[in-house]
């Protein structure tokens, strides 16, 4: 292993977590050497974050034979190729190791996408080694944008080549070293300019807030939010406690017994789309480290039938791999709407990173995580704060709970303390399931879940036996959880346009009154996207959410509370700036010129 390819992980030694960049991702070793080197190391930080940049992913068989050429790299290569899929253009967040190795894969041009990320790197590797690094591409306002995620001190290391490079790299703030021609040669290294961020100046960071030390936390609300908070914040060192009124934890719209993660698609590629879009990979990473696959989690893919008008994939911009967006979502083959008993002309997508999930079991594995205490039965009515942060209290006003940091994950119970601050929405919502009881074969399911117009999850394993689950309603307003079964025949009418053979096979059972009903409260915001991060960092320091799931926090709760912690933590972000700024809970202060 050459010096540095290690991206410098014994630094970080002893240090909650360190950052390394690639600007260039090459073959991908780099990465795999800087994960077996904190894997080997016995102080490794807690959390490795590796940035790297490319424009077009290799294959990844073209990684495992690099990988061989490297003892013990091949294991974590096959890894990562697991997770090598779908690699649109934009940012790719690839978990490894229990959520401890951070992968940020930047596909696109290291420059322009430096400039939509805002963390604290800890060491840095400009260009690829052995190669001069291109002076086009490394123009002063490039080397200004990688500057912005500089500390003092963070490490830099760049091919030796362009004469002019080390006074540019000055003119930003890196003091650089001459390389030792003569040992590198000795040690047939290619030639690297080592040095250091070190500016004349008081640097202005690109990240949004300084770095917090983890400490303690509460947490308002067990459902699928706050148990993904209470994980991504326990993983960096973070005392958590989880505060909810119920007995139970997952008692609210996370008690759904089962539901789908699937990806938004749109034409223009909303936000909505990229955002589920990188929601399904955290959420699938997230259910493969914590859940048993089959039973409380399945990456089955889900086909999504445009009863309403067919919904248009994004185009894709000149030179980008269409495999790529196939092995995300795709046209559905005539196969798979045969198999949901759907005519071939039928507008359909085929979501291969979709799902179903448990939530009740994921609330559930994590809340058990080390560093996570729940609390049941510990209705919070007052929050009030002073020096030492955020007091939760109960009814009698007498304290519950007190933290430095609060994040109210209450779903739509959150309105009680932010209703100033968030404009949430309640959208009750009901689903009809019902165990097979041994006559699966009979009832003309497909083979996968569809959504669309309502949906179907054809076999999902609950603890009273093998199961279907059909949703769901909106209603707007309701805050009223009690299921109804005067309501039950509306979701049979949804399921006739959906999967009009399923509805023929289940009629009978929703005729005869046999089909249970399960309601929930979601809550939404105008603009359909969640709220994460501080609500008022001016007005309320220390308070922040995660909330505003709607009707797709299976897909998206694991990435927001990744992307809330990345926040807290000058963290790089697993979305771009833009999209997580479109995430920002205090979003509507502007809107209200509150
Ligand atoms: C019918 C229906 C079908 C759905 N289908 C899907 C689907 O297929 N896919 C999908 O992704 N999403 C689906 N959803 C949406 C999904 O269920 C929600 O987005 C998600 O569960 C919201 O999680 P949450 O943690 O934000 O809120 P909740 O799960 O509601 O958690 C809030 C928690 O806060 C606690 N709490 C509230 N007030 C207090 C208080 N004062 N003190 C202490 N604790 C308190 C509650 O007890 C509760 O446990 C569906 C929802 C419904 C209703």
């Amino acid at each position: 292993m050459q010096p540095g390819d290690d991206g410098r992980v014994a630094h970080g030694a002893g240090r909650p977590s360190w950052c390394v960049v690639h600007t260039d991702w090459g073959d991908g070793s780099a990465f795999l050497k800087a994960w077996q080197a904190w894997r080997q190391h016995p102080q490794r930080p807690r959390l490795l974050h590796f940035v790297a940049f490319t424009d077009h992913p290799p294959h990844p068989q073209a990684m495992r034979a690099a990988a061989q050429a490297w003892p013990g790299l091949s294991d974590l290569a096959g890894a990562l190729a697991q997770q090598w899929h779908a690699l649109l253009p934009g940012f790719h967040r690839l978990s490894f190791d229990q959520g401890q190795v951070l992968l940020t894969l930047g596909v696109g041009p290291a420059q322009t996408l430096l400039r939509e990320q805002s963390f604290e790197a800890d060491a840095i590797r400009l260009g690829h080694r052995g190669l001069p690094v291109n002076a086009t591409d490394w123009d002063i306002h490039a080397l200004k944008a990688l500057a912005r995620l500089c500390r003092r001190g963070t490490w830099l290391e760049v091919p030796a080549g362009d004469p002019q490079l080390p006074q540019r790299l000055a003119q930003c703030g890196f003091v650089t070293r001459s390389p030792q021609a003569p040992a590198a040669a000795a040690a047939r290294e290619p030639l690297m300019w080592q040095g250091e961020f070190n500016p004349r100046w008081t640097p202005r960071p690109a990240r949004m807030a300084p770095p917090q030390a983890p400490e303690s936390c509460v947490v308002l609300g067990a459902g699928i939010a706050g148990a993904c908070v209470a994980a991504s914040l326990a993983r960096r060192g973070w005392q958590v406690q989880v505060l909810d009124a119920a007995g139970q934890p997952a008692t609210g719209a996370s008690g759904l017994p089962a539901g789908l993660f699937a990806p938004h698609v749109s034409p223009d590629d909303a936000p909505l789309s990229r955002l589920t879009r990188a929601g399904c990979r955290a959420t699938r990473q997230l259910a493969g480290q914590a859940l048993l696959a089959g039973t409380d989690w399945q990456a089955s893919g889900v086909l999504e039938h445009g009863a309403r008008g067919r919904r248009e994939l994004p185009a894709l911009a000149p030179g980008v791999d269409p495999a790529a967006q196939a092995e995300g979502s795709r046209p559905a083959t005539p196969e798979q709407l045969a198999q949901a008993g759907l005519d071939r002309s039928t507008p359909a997508l085929w979501h291969a990173s979709a799902g179903w999930l448990r939530p009740d079991r994921l609330v559930r594995a994590l809340l058990a995580q080390p560093g996570i205490t729940w609390r049941g039965q510990t209705p919070v009515t007052r929050l009030s704060r002073d020096a030492q942060g955020w007091t939760l209290r109960g009814a009698g006003d007498e304290p519950l709970a007190q933290a430095p940091l609060l994040v109210v994950a209450a779903g739509m119970a959150s309105a009680a303390w932010l209703q100033a601050h968030l404009p949430l929405q309640a959208l009750r919502g009901q689903i009809a399931w019902q165990v097979h009881a041994g006559h699966h074969e009979g009832l003309d399911l497909p083979p996968f879940p569809l959504n669309g117009h309502g949906s179907l999850l054809p076999a999902v394993p609950l603890d009273e036996g093998l199961a279907w689950v059909a949703g769901a309603t909106f209603e707007r307003d309701s805050t009223d959880p009690a299921p109804r079964p005067q309501e039950l025949p509306a979701i049979l009418e949804r399921l006739q346009t959906l999967c009009p053979p399923a509805a023929r096979g289940l009629a009978p059972e929703f005729a005869a009154g046999q089909v249970r009903a399960w309601a929930g409260v979601r809550a939404t915001l105008p603009d359909r996207l969640p709220a994460v991060g501080p609500v008022d960092a001016q007005a309320l320091p220390g308070l922040w959410v995660c909330t505003g799931m709607g009707a797709r926090g299976l897909t998206l709760a694991p990435l927001c509370a990744e992307l809330l912690a990345a926040r807290l933590h000058a963290e790089p972000l697993p979305v771009s700036q833009r999209l997580a700024q479109a995430l920002a809970a205090d979003r509507f202060l502007e809107q209200k010129g509150l």
